[in-house]
């Protein structure tokens, strides 16, 4: 097996044992981007210089005996929403195309200090708006499991490098399903921590409230340690939470017996493509088999939350991108008077779908349209939230799919963005509701697509949702 292909926790063991240097494996990723990228295009920035380095130096501390942490050394790609110290950080967007952070993300940060090794910057959607990274301004993203698809979006880029072997593992970002959306359609594992549990100081926001970091890996092991690694309270984002931080590798435990896991009956409805409804129930006769027991529930305001997602989102984005004015941030496009050149800045450097959130937005932030549309969505957010508390009251855990369909061809929904939101509902409420969600790949269909569904735990439950998926992942046939 190549280099490329092994997990972290794989990858760790042999560079304990001294079997690979640090710098053997970083040289073999930078030659496997090399082979696949130009098809694939995940990567908008490499960092080679910097990587190479940084790997002589964990080959130098491992020759002094030292012993290293369990991502240290393991070549890693960050999704370009995360700002790096010295290193472009673009967001996929023309408006900050030449956006150089003088600051790390504190995930980065908290990366760094485990001597993570750094290949380079991954394309996304445009400031992560999307479901495709068709949006990027840059360059679309394949799907590595077939060319003529997305690999999902908005983090696309971090899921089709490590499904393609471009990086052991990713950093992605999840506002409304955009690590555990690609993760599903590039057969990986994605998830979106409880709101709170990571910090998202330097994390370019897009909407705020709803916004979080994620790993994307290639098993559940791979997740934890990862998890390990970036979560815990940060006094540069308030609404990080204090709640301790359990070591999340203690959850690799294979053991669902006894465990509740329910099935909301308004996932499995119309528009869910048959052949992900016959892998998600598969997946239910697995967990049964192994002792859970799987019981039926109700999320009566799911239909809701498409429409309540696409007003608060927005809303915040709108706010949020205010700043990208051509005075104190990114470009600027010259004007014979001040609001010529912010017109002419914000008309040529954002991409439309970043106008439509914006108009969207705008609309239903203004007086007069507040109470019918924003203070409206909220009041069903409140509900949304709701349905979850009343169904864990009874269950440990849900299980969905995490999209209705897979991946889908490049082009395919383009000219229908209202397509392209409804391909949200199975992620959206668990973003609403604050709650941790992990999308897990469940085979694949006749096409030979990958398929995935997704757990979703109680507030700060990751434990329970990685245990089960650990479970899963071990017993599946
Ligand atoms: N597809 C959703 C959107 O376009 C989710 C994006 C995200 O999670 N960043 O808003």
């Amino acid at each position: 097996m190549n280099l490329y292909e092994k997990t972290a926790h794989e990858l760790h063991e042999l560079l304990t044992n001294k079997k690979i240097s640090a710098l053997e494996l970083t040289k073999d990723l930078f030659a496997r981007i090399d082979e696949k990228d130009s098809e694939i295009g995940a990567y908008l920035e490499l960092t080679k210089n910097q990587a190479l380095e940084n790997a002589k130096k964990v080959d130098e501390k491992i020759a002094r005996g030292e012993k290293i942490s369990a991502l240290e050394g393991i070549p890693c790609a960050i999704k370009d929403n995360i700002c790096t110290k010295g290193v472009k950080t673009t967001c996929a967007s023309k408006i900050l195309e030449n956006f150089v952070p003088p600051y790390d993300a504190t995930v980065m940060q908290k990366l760094n200090a485990q001597n993570i090794i750094m290949l380079g910057k991954l394309n996304m959607d445009e400031f992560a708006m999307g479901g495709s990274t068709e949006n990027s301004a840059y360059h679309i993203t394949k799907n590595p499991h077939d060319l003529s698809r997305v690999p999902g979006g908005s983090s696309g880029g971090s899921a089709a490098a490590v499904a393609a072997g471009e990086a052991i593992f990713t950093l992605g970002s999840d506002t409304g399903g955009s690590i555990r959306q690609p993760a599903s359609f590039c057969g990986v594992v994605g998830m979106k921590p409880t709101y709170g549990r990571v910090s998202r100081y330097g994390l370019v926001a897009f909407a705020s409230s709803l916004d979080q970091i994620g790993p994307l890996t290639k098993d559940v092991t791979d997740c934890a340690t990862v998890l390990n690694a970036i979560c815990g309270l940060d006094e540069m984002d308030s609404t990080s939470t204090s709640a301790a931080v359990p070591d999340f590798t203690k959850s690799l435990v294979s053991d669902v017996k006894n465990l509740k896991i329910g099935l909301p009956k308004e996932y499995f409805v119309k528009g869910i493509d048959k052949e992900v409804e016959t892998a998600v129930i598969n997946v239910t006769k697995t967990f049964e088999k192994l002792g859970a027991q799987i019981v039926e529930i109700s999320l009566p305001h799911t239909e809701f939350a498409i429409s309540t997602y696409y007003i608060i989102a927005p809303a915040e984005a709108a706010t949020n991108l205010e700043r990208y004015d051509g005075v104190s941030y990114g470009a600027r496009v010259d004007g014979a008077d001040v609001v010529e050149m912010m017109t002419n800045t914000r008309t040529e450097k954002f991409g439309e779908e970043v106008k439509r959130r914006i108009m969207i937005g705008n609309y239903a932030l203004s007086a007069g349209y507040y109470d019918a549309y924003y203070l409206k969505a909220l009041k069903v957010r409140t509900l949304i939230q709701k349905d979850f508390t009343d169904a864990f009251k009874n269950v440990d855990v849900i299980l969905t799919p995490t999209t209705p369909n897979a991946a889908f061809k490049i082009g395919e929904m383009t000219n229908d963005p209202l397509k392209m939101y409804l391909q949200d509902i199975c992620t959206v409420p668990v973003n609403l509701a604050g709650l941790p969600g992990i999308s897990l790949p469940c085979g694949f269909n006749k096409e030979n697509l990958p398929l995935g569904f997704q757990l979703i735990g109680k507030p700060l439950d990751e434990e329970t949702i990685l245990r089960a998926a650990f479970t899963y992942e071990q017993n599946k046939d």
